[in-house]
């Protein structure tokens, strides 16, 4: 085994692949460090439906990245359009204007480019028919500007990732985690790793860490997050424990961002601690714009029509996580029983069912049946009926003078059978991170690049702040991954900061 490399990568999710792709087009020897056995190896990625925002004009920029898209299937689909003006909004909006304007340029404005690159490297696309478009007048219209996932999801993702990683002479070391920066006090030369009975040191001039957020630890959930956090349920990998974050703050790298932030989600309430390959995403429980959601004291607590979907259920986790006892219940009735999506329907779920909402209301486990039987009468009577139910846009069909209205697709409750769903909160990953600079160098405390140390995907902080458009993390990797291949090459093409040996131009 080499010891020496040009570009080190940490990690083995899509960033990773992402920068290790990028490092090696541009004629570097790459070397991949997976914390994670092969068998769980793909970090987060891994366990994704693989759905990936970007900005595009039009169907033509889609037939860019997913040539085999059928005239037949273009003339059923109304896919819109998601401008980088759009995207742009979405960011500022979810963000409330937190994002970094200068990193959220690089993630918007690079985005298509990036799909098409991706696309180059073998990575399949296709629409997200079942999940982001509703039938209208026999046309799919896609709705929330997430229009596009990986052939095969996540799991498709990383294993086209790898077979183009392999398949270019990147070398992949799984079950090999990096546990220390080799730094001399000015320029990075290497990691040390520890794999099975072996420590040792692996000598590069470059190192890109892409080894995810720190969602995986309870100990920095609860320090970061706050008190509380250590009782969530991570969505994803258990390797994502930090690594990466604390190696280059050991080294004088500037944390930036959200550290008391996070994505999180309503989340099966009986998931296990971390995620389950065998199940990916499916504990997750989205269709609550449809539902009411119920606490322990049998009372509402949130606005489930506040927007689409796509821009709250990342920050609804935490809202559910706040409750008494940590749980929340999704009550449904027969009208929108056809509407619930797939992830509903697994055979590992924490569900009710009852003919009567009396019967319900004793089935909904800690939850005060007669608290929960009245919030329902009073959310019923305040369901502006007047106004058309639909699912397509913000209908604006809303309650009035609760205290907390919702405010679009409110229904009434009233029809049974009614279906009750109890839920958690999982988190997804952390916003604080690393500061980089707009070529994916890491910064340090005087905000000046530490030779030769480059940072993608979760680990960078300042990019998402209280909330998420779904679908950015993908992209949000893919984007600064690629450029930080690209720069950590660039660096040592020109010697910046006396990297060692020149790769030949
Ligand atoms: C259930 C679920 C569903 C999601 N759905 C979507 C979606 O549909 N669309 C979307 O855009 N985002 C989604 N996300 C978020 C998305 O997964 C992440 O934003 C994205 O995958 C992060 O990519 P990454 O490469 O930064 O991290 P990861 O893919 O998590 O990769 C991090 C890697 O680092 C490795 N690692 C950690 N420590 C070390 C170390 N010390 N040494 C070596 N390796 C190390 C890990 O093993 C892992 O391979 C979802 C997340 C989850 C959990």
């Amino acid at each position: 085994m080499s010891e020496e490399f040009d570009v080190i990568v940490v990690g083995g999710g899509n960033a990773a692949f992402c920068a290790a792709l990028s490092a090696q087009e541009q004629g570097a020897r790459v070397v991949v460090l997976e914390r994670a056995p092969e068998d769980e190896a793909g970090g987060n990625t891994r366990f994704t439906a693989g759905n990936i925002r970007f900005a595009y004009r039009g169907v033509e920029d889609l037939k860019a990245i997913m040539p085999d898209l059928t005239e037949a299937e273009i003339a059923i689909t109304d896919f819109g359009t998601y401008t980088e003006d759009q995207f742009f909004d979405d960011m500022f909006r979810v963000t409330r204007n937190r994002t970094d304007p200068d990193l959220c340029e690089i993630l918007v404005r690079r985005s298509f480019e990036t799909m098409k690159w991706m696309h180059g490297k073998g990575v399949k696309f296709a629409p997200i028919w079942g999940q982001q478009a509703f039938k209208i007048d026999g046309k799919f219209k896609f709705w929330g500007g997430l229009t596009v996932c990986a052939w095969g999801g996540g799991p498709g993702l990383v294993q086209a990732e790898t077979e183009a990683a392999k398949k270019r002479g990147i070398e992949i070391r799984y079950a090999t985690r990096a546990q220390k920066i080799l730094y001399d006090g000015f320029k990075v030369e290497g990691v040390q790793v520890k794999s099975p009975g072996r420590i040792y040191d692996i000598k590069a001039p470059s190192v890109i860490l892409a080894a995810g957020g720190f969602q995986g630890d309870a100990e920095m959930r609860t320090r970061y997050l706050g008190a509380g956090w250590e009782l969530a349920k991570v969505r994803g990998t258990r390797f994502n424990t930090g690594d990466g974050i604390k190696m280059a703050l050991e080294i004088g790298a500037s944390p930036f961002g959200n550290y008391s932030g996070c994505h999180a989600v309503q989340w099966d309430f009986n998931a296990p601690e971390y995620g389950d390959l065998a199940v990916g995403d499916a504990f997750q429980k989205h269709s609550y714009p449809w539902s009411v959601l119920i606490n322990a004291n049998g009372k509402r607590f949130l606005d489930e029509g506040a927007d689409f979907r796509n821009y709250t259920y990342a920050k609804y986790g935490r809202v559910v996580l706040e409750q008494p006892g940590n749980f929340a219940w999704q009550v449904f009735d027969r009208k929108v029983e056809k509407q619930l999506r797939d992830e509903y329907r697994i055979k590992q779920v924490t569900k009710v069912k009852a003919d009567t909402l009396e019967e319900l209301a004793a089935k909904l486990e800690g939850v005060d049946a007669k608290g929960f039987l009245e919030e329902i009468r009073a959310y019923n009577a305040a369901v502006r009926q007047d106004i058309p139910f639909n699912p397509n846009i913000k209908d604006g069909r809303c309650t009035e003078g609760l205290a907390v209205n919702k405010s679009n697709w409110a229904n009434t409750i009233d029809e049974g059978p009614f279906e009750a769903y109890q839920v958690g909160c999982g988190i997804t990953f952390t916003f604080g991170g690393l500061r980089i600079d707009t070529e994916a160098r890491v910064l340090d405390a005087d905000q000046q690049p530490i030779t030769g140390l480059y940072a993608a995907g979760e680990l960078v902080g300042g990019i998402f702040y209280f909330n998420y458009p779904g679908g950015s993390g993908l992209i949000n990797g893919s984007v600064f991954g690629k450029l930080a291949g690209v720069t950590a090459v660039a660096d040592q093409k020109t010697n910046a900061g006396g990297l060692g040996a020149p790769i030949p131009a």
